[in-house]
C-alpha cells in the first residue's frame, strides 16, 4: 500500500510576481498577508514534522508566487531554511511553483542544486490570445521552453491549468489540455477560473467584459477535460480550488464546487 505523502505548503503571496494576472488575488487565496521570513519557513517545517505520524515522502511545497522571481539570494535564504531537515533525513524534498517565463537552465539548475525535486508551473493556458486576454505576459512557447529545461534538468514537472479563462471556449479548453498531455507532465492540477473579489477579472465581469462558465458548462469541459489526460495517463492530483471559508467569501462569481472533482467524475460515470 502507498503510504500517504505530507506536503508541507508555506505561501509567499506575490512573492517574485511582476505582473498582474486578471484572475489572481494570491494574498486571499492563501490567506497570507506578507512574505514570511525564512525562518519563519522553518518554523512551520519544523511543526509539521514534529505532528506528523505518517509514513511516506515529506516534502516542503513553497507555494503563491513565482519563487523563481524571487531575488536570488531570498530563494537560497528560504531553501537554506528547508535544506538542514533534508540533511537531517527528517524531509525529503522540496517543491516550488512559478511562472513558465521564469524557468531557464540556468534557474532549473540553481532549484536542483538546493534541494528542490518537483517544479509546478503555472500553465494556465497553451492558447496565446487566452493568454494575452488573461494579461500573463508570456505566450505558450514559454511553457514549452520551461518543461523542456526541467526535464533536461531531471526535475519533476507539474502544470496548473486554469479552464475558462477570458477567449475561452470548449475547443481552445481541449486544444490546451492537448497541448499539455505532449509536454508529459508528471502531474496536472486542474483550477476552473472563478471571479474573486478585487481582481481585474472581477472589474472586466462587472463591466460585462467577461462572462464566467456556468457550474454545468464547467463540468461538461472538465469531464472531457479529465478523459483526455486519463487515456494519456497523466495524473490529475486536483481538480478544483481547495476548499475553505476564505476563498468562499472572496468568490463573487463562476464555477465553484467545494467538491468540484466528485461533479465531474459522478458527471464522466453518468455517461458511460
Ligand atoms: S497568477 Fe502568479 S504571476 Fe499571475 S499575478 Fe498571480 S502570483 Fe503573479
Amino acid at each position: 500500500m502507498a503510504h500517504k505523502q505530507l506536503i508541507i505548503p508555506i505561501f509567499i503571496p506575490f512573492g517574485g510576481c511582476p505582473h498582474q494576472c486578471v484572475f489572481c488575488d494570491q494574498k486571499g487565496i492563501s490567506s497570507v498577508k506578507a512574505l514570511p521570513e525564512p525562518l519563519e519557513a522553518a518554523r512551520q517545517i519544523e511543526l509539521y514534522l514534529s505532528t506528523w505520524k505518517g509514513k511516506g515522502a515529506k516534502e516542503a511545497a513553497f507555494y503563491g508566487g513565482s519563487f523563481t522571481g524571487l531575488p536570488e539570494k531570498m530563494q537560497k535564504d528560504y531553501l537554506e531554511a528547508a535544506l538542514p531537515f533534508i540533511r537531517e533525513g527528517r524531509l525529503d524534498s522540496i517543491r516550488v511553483s512559478t511562472r513558465p517565463d521564469y524557468i531557464d537552465a540556468q534557474r532549473a539548475a540553481f532549484l536542483l542544486n538546493h534541494g528542490v525535486r518537483t517544479v509546478e508551473l503555472g500553465v494556465q493556458s497553451m492558447d496565446e490570445k487566452v493568454l494575452a486576454l488573461s494579461g500573463r505576459g508570456h505566450g505558450p512557447e514559454a511553457t514549452e521552453a520551461a518543461v523542456a529545461a526541467l526535464r533536461k534538468a531531471g526535475l519533476k514537472t507539474g502544470l496548473q491549468f486554469m479552464p475558462g479563462l477570458p477567449g475561452d471556449t470548449i475547443e481552445t479548453i481541449l486544444d490546451t489540455t492537448q497541448r499539455i498531455i505532449a509536454l508529459e507532465p508528471d502531474f496536472v492540477r486542474v483550477y476552473p477560473s472563478l471571479v474573486l473579489k478585487g481582481t481585474a477579472l472581477h472589474r472586466m465581469y462587472l463591466g460585462g467584459r467577461y462572462t464566467p462558465w456556468s457550474l454545468e458548462e464547467m463540468t461538461e469541459a472538465c469531464v472531457q477535460v479529465k478523459r483526455l489526460l486519463d487515456e494519456a495517463g497523466v495524473p490529475v492530483i486536483r481538480m478544483g480550488l481547495q476548499p475553505g471559508k476564505e476563498l468562499e467569501e472572496s468568490i463573487a462569481a463562476g464555477p465553484y464546487h467545494p467538491s468540484f472533482r466528485q461533479l465531474v467524475e459522478a458527471l464522466a460515470t453518468s455517461k458511460n
